[in-house]
């Protein structure tokens, strides 16, 4: 099919919608991107919404082949370990990759759009459509209405992609026409951001780590900014006594902090307010499915699969979604009612394996990484890697250093911890039969 003139719509400009306009228009695609927020390089980012992403491979490997990396890195701070600060004593440091050498990369939510968004629009073909909030779409034709601030406007296209987030609206017609099942588990924590700013002209905390307050139920991280500030972010139930809600008055709030989060006191001058006026963010995975309709509105990204943010994967997947998406599209020599549903059948089980992944590391990260045996746990499986190179590899670095599809991520986890029970238990049994013949021996 010639791709020449076809004009495809994708509603969301934020990171997927973006990204894709740009490989779409490679392909010699006109594109329309619908966007219901105003063009955010010219406003005002909304308080407590800043968001820095951990930007790791399989978000540069997507930005690469389009030739953004350089670009985006330059603004990217990279974190090579995490560092636990437990409640009294010093932080320690542990490194993500065996080598200790490799990074995830902290970037603003907001600069990676706007870099994409620059991007897409200095692609001839890319017309971008602010303040066109989509309000109505009819799958069989491709009709989508949108409400602007001159009104309501009606426009047409080939092909409809919903890039417009976890809560899609493009889905949510799709559910409204009986084509679209969906599932939305909200986890029973919210999440909200605090500042520490500079410290003397230089970063308050150490910037090469992504740092983590782990405490049980709840749980605060720090990712370093360009600017030498850092966004934290506080992870808590939403509703109950130990809950957001319930610190009611500054006082509550310096006591609750001076508790569990001493070190941060004397860093976040601003603490009390940035908790009295931020908001409190939802977090939660949605399932949908199917993820196209007649070959011709299709879902990708957080629209199609959004997940809880405690692997730093939900930007990383949403870029591989549309790797894949081209990819699909050359092998299907751009044939769209063929290449969505094989998009779908090689994506799905890979967003279910990285949604279940980042639900498991949640525990990881608020309980288990201040416990001597997870320490433990890591050293001895950083000593494996560097004894087994290629042939161990951690789970970590496998999600966040590798474009190893998710789901094969966790069967060769999977089959490297069955081989590693049969080994650890097979040095059991001859230890055993060691410390068995000794006594023995004795005996006689
Ligand atoms: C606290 C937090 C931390 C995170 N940390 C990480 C991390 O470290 N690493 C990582 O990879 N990911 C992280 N994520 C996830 C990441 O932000 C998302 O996965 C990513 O933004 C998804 O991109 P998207 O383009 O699919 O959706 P979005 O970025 O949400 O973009 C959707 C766009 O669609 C627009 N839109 C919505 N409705 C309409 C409509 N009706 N009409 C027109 N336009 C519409 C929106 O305005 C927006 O611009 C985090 C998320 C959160 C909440």
């Amino acid at each position: 099919m010639s791709t020449e003139h076809e004009e495809i719509a994708v509603v969301g400009a934020g990171l997927a919608g973006c990204l894709t306009a740009c490989f779409l228009a490679r392909r010699g695609y006109r594109v329309a991107l619908y966007e219901r927020r105003p063009d955010p390089r010219t406003g005002r980012v909304e308080r407590g919404r800043s968001i820095n992403l951990a930007l790791s491979e399989r978000g540069l490997d997507a930005l690469r082949r389009i030739g953004l990396d350089e670009q985006v890195m330059a603004d990217a701070l990279p974190m090579r370990g995490r560092m636990i600060h437990p409640v009294a004593g010093e932080p320690q440091f542990q490194s993500y990759s065996a080598s200790g050498d490799r990074a995830i990369n902290s970037i603003s939510r907001g600069a990676l759009n706007n870099a994409l968004l620059d991007a897409a629009s200095k692609l001839p073909g890319v017309r971008i459509a602010f303040d066109h909030r989509l309000v109505g779409l009819a799958p069989a034709t491709g009709e989508m209405t949108f409400e602007t601030p001159q009104g309501k406007v009606t426009e047409t296209a080939t092909v409809v992609l919903g890039a417009d987030g976890a809560g899609s609206a493009v889905r949510g017609q799709l559910v409204g026409h009986g084509l679209l099942t969906e599932s939305l588990d909200f986890l029973d924590y919210g999440y909200k951001e605090l500042s520490i700013p500079p410290l003397g002209g230089d970063f308050a905390l150490d910037p090469d780590a992504l740092h983590i307050w782990p405490r049980g139920t709840s749980m605060m991280i720090a990712l370093p900014n360009p600017d030498r500030s850092f966004t934290c972010t506080l992870f808590w139930p939403t509703h109950g006594t130990a809950a957001f809600a319930s610190l009611g008055s500054p006082a509550a709030i310096e006591r609750h902090f001076a508790e569990h989060y001493p070190d941060l006191i004397p860093l976040a001058p601003d603490l009390v307010d940035d908790y009295q006026h931020n908001p409190v963010g939802v977090l939660g995975t949605v399932r949908s499915t199917p993820w196209q309709v007649y070959g011709r509105v299709g879902l990708l990204g957080d629209a199609a699969h959004a997940i809880v943010p405690f692997y730093g994967q939900g930007a990383n997947c949403a870029f591989e979604d549309v790797v894949e998406l081209d990819r699909c599209l050359d092998e299907c020599a751009d044939d769209w009612a063929a290449a969505l549903p094989l998009f779908q059948q090689r994506r799905q089980g890979n967003a279910e394996a990285i949604a279940r992944m980042a639900l498991t590391n949640f525990v990881e990260m608020r309980d288990k990484v201040a416990s001597p045996l997870f320490q433990a746990r890591k050293r001895v499986e950083h000593a494996l890697e560097r004894a087994l190179p290629g042939r161990y590899v951690s789970q970590y670095e496998l999600v966040s250093f590798s474009t190893t599809p998710y789901a094969e991520v966790r069967r060769r986890v999977r089959r490297q911890h069955r081989v590693l029970g049969v080994v650890v238990a097979g040095a059991a049994a001859l230890v055993a039969g060691a410390v068995g013949a000794a006594v023995r021996g004795r005996r006689r």
